[in-house]
């Protein structure tokens, strides 16, 4: 038996459009998405190493626990924040979410 060793690193990204705001994933995986004034979800753009296993297990268990399939765990290979344009996400969800930034 060998151990399997968790490398790289994960963001945890919603979708602003799919998201209906009801906010089971701050339920979900509390240690990542904290909920704005309205009960959309506010998740961080820093990476989170991958090996971190409590929190990436919460974030699959939100991923496969959205009603509307909003979230979806990323690997990504930098340790720097990432952008929207660097998620991949439609230009009418990164003006949704720039939004929804924190002042
Ligand atoms: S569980 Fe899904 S639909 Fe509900 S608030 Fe979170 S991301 Fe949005």
């Amino acid at each position: 038996m060998g151990v399997i060793r968790r490398t790289g690193m994960f963001i945890l990204q919603v979708n602003p459009i799919l998201c209906d705001g009801f906010g089971h994933c701050a339920e979900l995986a509390p240690e990542l998405v904290h909920l704005d004034e309205w009960g959309y979800p506010i998740i961080s753009k820093e990476p989170v190493p991958m090996a971190d296993l409590g929190s990436y297990e919460s974030a699959r268990y939100a991923e496969r626990g959205c009603p509307r399939q909003a979230l979806h765990v990323a690997k990504v290979n930098s340790p720097a924040p990432v952008s929207n344009v660097a998620l991949n996400l439609p230009r009418a969800a990164r003006a949704v979410s720039r939004e929804r930034l924190p002042l």
